[in-house]
């Protein structure tokens, strides 16, 4: 293409999106998939625009909670962004407010949310109209105290703005990016990645991808090439031994075993994939999954991290920018190989470990989340493997601030991929919560709801209403644990669906059209770390509800005034119950309940089920450096009473137990 063609292309795209800004979602997919694309692999897979899915039921309210809590308010308060240099204030000037707008404008649209949308706007134009001449915007030279620049931000910043770009059509945003992106490679010419830039390299694949497919030009594959030579090579390091051990308490941080790039790094070989199809990295994210499973897993799905990786014990911490970083992880490796068990796992820590490490009304996070989870208070005592005394306590920065920062990402991201558009016109199921998704299928717009309480119940109501009558599938996601799975058009006989795949509905649809999905829940025990049992049903982990007694702390410090506090949280029920409870035979043992979702769905009033099984005390298991001491291991007796004990979904808790000894009979 000659710079007049791209031009005209872009300005082409631009008319096109802007149209659609007044006209609806469907232009503005089209735009998407008539992008410039031949010298990259498509994924399986893409991603509606942002906006062409809403929150409905309890994911609405949620997002809502988001919106009205921290999320949609740190830049009016907190100086790393509200007075972040990026804005040509004085305060921090690197990752901050490029993470806090990372996840506001996903917010902003998924909602509609036309104050939250003027903010962010008013953040970006700051943002580019301070773009100098050469390309470079941020901070730069001025943050760094004249040491070379950590390029992270600039990837980062990049991926979000190419974000705004998708979801308003802004040319000149797009236009800056594209800028930004050459000047990055000239920088990188002179001086590699290196640190945070180098071990994150492939992120910047996101906006050089965005960009690409807009244009056409074939440099921005060579730099996207040219970031992969420079970055870390996360396959040589799964090769070897060393990321198995679990990092020693007060143990040594390494760039290997951060957690947070550990949760980025799977995606690295699906976008490295989009650019000459090697079967390795096709290969690789299922492979270091497994080695992170076994040697840090947690029930929750994802892996210990404190901030390094710390083996499987339930004491240990997994840091919130680990659990949204995943997240969207796994939403990039449902897009590009359409594999159904990267969707599992995105539910899996979406309805796991994304909500139980936020106070209920999101004002304030934890830095670590902990499975054995009995108190959270300001611990010197405390036996991360890097992390400090306030990391598992509920407030504003809690240790670190990063994951204030960038902890808005999780729940409009994943609103935002439920969703997404198949290769031959139809859409795909990647993961269930309740919403409304609007898409075209060769030129026919259709409209597809879910309504659902799920994962707290197991029947989904969709509906599917094409505008007119139009032939497409629609590939459902079958979680692998769904055994006896159906799906119902109307009032035809139920069908069975195979777990672990997308079963595909293709049909003519005409008018409105219900289909009913059912994916019967089962209890399962697994055994764990030190022969600890925990409980799962469907998507949810089980933990036992502890009464809570939440204090103030940290008020004297600035910017803690309510409702944006610090809280210590301490049990105020015993906690320390062996269960009996037959793994191979837990229907037995295990009694489910349904009751209302509540407006807060992620709070223990609010637990959509729970669960009764039988226990007893055990006096010996007692607090240890501020915690729950190591489960004892093996069979355990006990000669205190038995007890009937209410267990409620893991996300819904502040403090728990989740991984409990088990009982002799
Ligand atoms: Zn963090």
């Amino acid at each position: 293409m000659t710079p007049l063609d791209r031009r005209q292309f872009l300005v082409g795209v631009t008319a096109g999106t802007s149209a659609l800004a007044v006209g609806g979602m469907p232009g503005m997919l089209r735009a998407r998939h008539d992008a410039v694309a031949s010298g990259l692999a498509d994924p399986a897979f893409r991603p509606l625009p942002l906006g062409a899915i809403r929150p409905r039921g309890w994911l609405e309210r949620q997002l809502r909670i988001q919106a009205a809590g921290l999320s949609g308010h740190l830049d009016e308060f907190w100086p790393d962004v509200a007075e972040s240099q990026w804005f040509g204030g004085s305060a921090e000037g690197w990752e901050r407010a490029p993470y806090w707008m990372d996840g506001a404008i996903a917010l902003a649209w998924v909602l509609d949310d036309e104050g939250l949308k003027a903010k962010v706007a008013e953040h970006v134009d700051q943002i580019v109209r301070r773009q100098r001449p050469d390309g470079t915007y941020g901070p730069m030279a001025a943050a760094s105290g004249g040491r070379p620049y950590d390029l992270w931000a600039i990837l980062l910043a990049n991926k979000m703005l190419a974000q705004y770009h998708e979801a308003t059509g802004d040319a000149r945003t797009l236009a800056a990016v594209e800028a930004s992106l050459r000047s990055l490679q000239r920088s990188v010419a002179r001086t590699p990645l290196f640190d945070w830039g180098k071990y994150r390299w492939f992120e910047g694949l996101i906006p050089i991808f965005h960009v690409y497919e807009r244009t056409g030009d074939a440099w921005l594959l060579d730099l996207a090439r040219t970031l992969r030579e420079q970055g870390t090579d996360y396959a040589a390091i799964y090769a070897g031994d060393d990321i198995t051990a679990p990092t020693p308490r007060r143990g040594r941080w390494t760039w290997d075993k951060h957690v947070v790039n550990t949760a980025m790094a799977p995606k690295a070989a699906a976008l490295s994939w989009r650019l000459d199809q090697r079967p390795a990295d096709r290969a690789f994210p299922a492979r270091m999954l497994e080695i992170l499973d076994r040697y840090h897993g947690q029930v929750t799905g994802m892996f210990s991290g404190d901030e390094c990786l710390a083996g499987k014990n339930p004491v240990q911490g997994t840091e919130l920018c680990s659990v949204v970083e995943f997240l969207y992880s796994l939403e990039i490796l449902s897009s590009v190989f359409g594999d159904p068990s990267f969707g599992d796992r995105l539910e899996r820590v979406a309805f796991n470990a994304l909500p139980a490490t936020f106070k209920p009304d999101m004002w304030a996070h934890q830095y670590d989340q902990q499975v054995n989870q009995v108190q959270c208070t300001i611990n010197p005592d405390h036996m991360w493997s890097t992390n400090g005394p306030e990391s598992n306590l509920y407030g504003l920065e809690p240790n670190y601030g990063c994951c204030t920062s960038n902890m808005h990402q999780g729940w409009p991201k994943l609103a935002a991929h439920l969703w997404m558009a198949t290769a031959d016109g139809g859409l795909a199921a990647v993961a269930y919560a309740p919403s409304e998704a609007k898409f075209t299928s060769r030129g026919v717009p259709v409209t597809v709801e879910l309504e659902t309480d799920y994962p707290f119940r197991e029947t989904l109501t969709l509906t599917v209403s094409p505008e007119r009558a139009a032939s497409f599938p629609l590939l459902l996601r079958v979680p692998a644990w769904a055994d006896g799975a159906t799906v119902q058009v109307g009032g035809a006989t139920p069908v069975t669906m195979a777990p672990g795949t997308f079963h595909r509905l293709e049909r003519d649809w005409r008018g409105r059209t219900t289909v009913t999905l059912r994916f019967p829940m089962r209890s399962r025990v697994t055994v764990r770390y030190n022969d600890a049992l925990a409980v799962e049903r469907g998507p949810l982990v089980y933990s036992l509800r502890v009464e809570e007694e939440w204090t103030r702390v940290n008020a004297d410090k600035p910017h803690r005034e309510l409702p944006h506090g610090d809280f210590e949280v301490r049990p105020g029920s015993a906690w320390n119950y062996g269960l009996v409870l037959d793994p191979d035979a837990p229907d037995a043992d295990l009694t489910f309940e349904e009751r209302p979702v509540g407006e807060r769905p992620f709070s223990p009033e609010g637990a959509g089920m729970r669960a009764r099984v039988n226990g007893r005390r055990l006096p010996e298991w007692k607090m240890a450096h501020g915690w729950a001491s190591e489960t004892p291991p093996g069979l355990q007796s006990s000669g205190e009473p038995l007890e009937e004990l209410t267990l409620i979904p893991y996300g819904c808790t502040n403090i728990r137990v989740t991984e409990f000894p088990r009982l002799r009979q």
